[in-house]
């Protein structure tokens, strides 16, 4: 009989454990629902607002005019340096010429020409210089504006996010919160009423308490990421274990267990039944019922001869 009990137990806690697992796909379904009910703040929405999408079109107009004005540039400094190269050659000509007397009018005319083809392109050279280094200013001006408006959209759009985040959080409540005290209250209720249905008001409890945990877990992930979630699992396991240690490890429940197994409450000694007095430690074990005065056990929730209620 003692066997097929435990059986029994172990089957149900398994059942429980899946009927748990079951209410809670179901739940964290509705938390996914309720997630898509608030409107959402969109990047994209931010960025226009500032005028990011236009902006990134100038940027990129102004590259290609960047990379075309420098190639405008190298060809003008090329085109100089032939210029340069042509004029010096023409120049030692005339001088050499004027020294030997033989200078005539053709070569005066294409000294005169090179010089200023010379002069024409250094020109050139410094006109496309100028106006690459004052494009190059701008898309570092513009790249600069695009990065700040880039700052303040996404400034704007984190701050809308943990608006919408509370928003899903505060619907999300409005789910959960009302199941989880409605589960308390049932779970209470099957206790004081020591129901067959007790396992089920617990289970639920227990659903209901991890729809919450998730649920927060969720929110704080979104909304501090790791260190959050640090602090609040942290803090609910912790809670968790102060509970259980009260619930299950309490000195009470650890004197019961031992006086189940005829050893005393205190020191663990074997006693025998009858013993007023620990025979190892010398604590009493025994007092006298108010009701019917016979020497009942101290730890005792109801009196053994007549029934009375010990402990409340
Ligand atoms: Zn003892
Ligand atoms: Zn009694």
């Amino acid at each position: 009989m003692q066997g097929e009990e435990v059986e029994v137990t172990r089957a149900e806690k398994i059942l429980a454990a899946a009927f748990v697992l079951f209410l809670l796909i179901g739940g964290v379904r509705v938390l996914g629902e309720l997630r898509e009910i608030p409107a959402k703040p969109l990047m994209g929405a931010y960025e226009a607002r500032y005028g990011i999408p236009e902006l990134e079109r100038n940027l990129s107009e102004l590259s290609i005019e960047v990379q075309s004005l420098e190639e405008t540039y190298r060809r003008a400094q090329e085109e100089h340096l032939r210029a340069k190269e042509e004029y010096l050659f023409k120049r030692e000509e005339y001088r050499t010429r004027m020294e030997e007397g033989s200078l005539d009018e053709k070569l005066r005319q294409e000294y005169e020409q090179a010089r200023q083809s010379y002069e024409t392109a250094l020109r050139n050279r410094d006109v496309a210089k100028e106006k690459l280094e004052a494009a190059r200013q701008s898309l570092e001006a513009l790249k600069k504006e695009l990065f700040q408006r880039r700052e303040e959209a996404s400034r704007d759009y984190r701050a809308a996010m943990r608006v919408y985040e509370l928003r899903v959080l505060v619907l999300r409540l409005g789910f959960a919160l009302p199941l989880f005290i409605a589960s308390i209250y049932a779970a209470q209720r099957a206790r004081q009423r020591r129901s067959r249905y007790a396992i089920h008001a617990n289970s639920f409890m227990a659903f209901s308490i991890l729809l919450l945990f998730y649920m927060l877990i969720e929110f704080t992930w979104r909304s501090f990421h790791v260190i959050g979630v640090s602090a609040i699992g942290a803090l609910a396991t912790g809670v968790a274990l102060a509970y259980l240690k009260k619930e299950y490890l309490s000195p009470e429940r650890q004197a019961k267990t031992r006086l189940s197994q005829r050893r005393c409450p205190y020191c663990s000694f074997p006693f025998e039944s009858g013993d007023a007095y620990c025979i190892n430690c010398g604590q009493r074990l025994v007092e006298t019922c108010e009701k019917c005065g016979a020497q009942r056990s101290r730890f005792a929730n109801y009196c053994h001869n007549c029934g009375a209620r010990v402990k409340i």
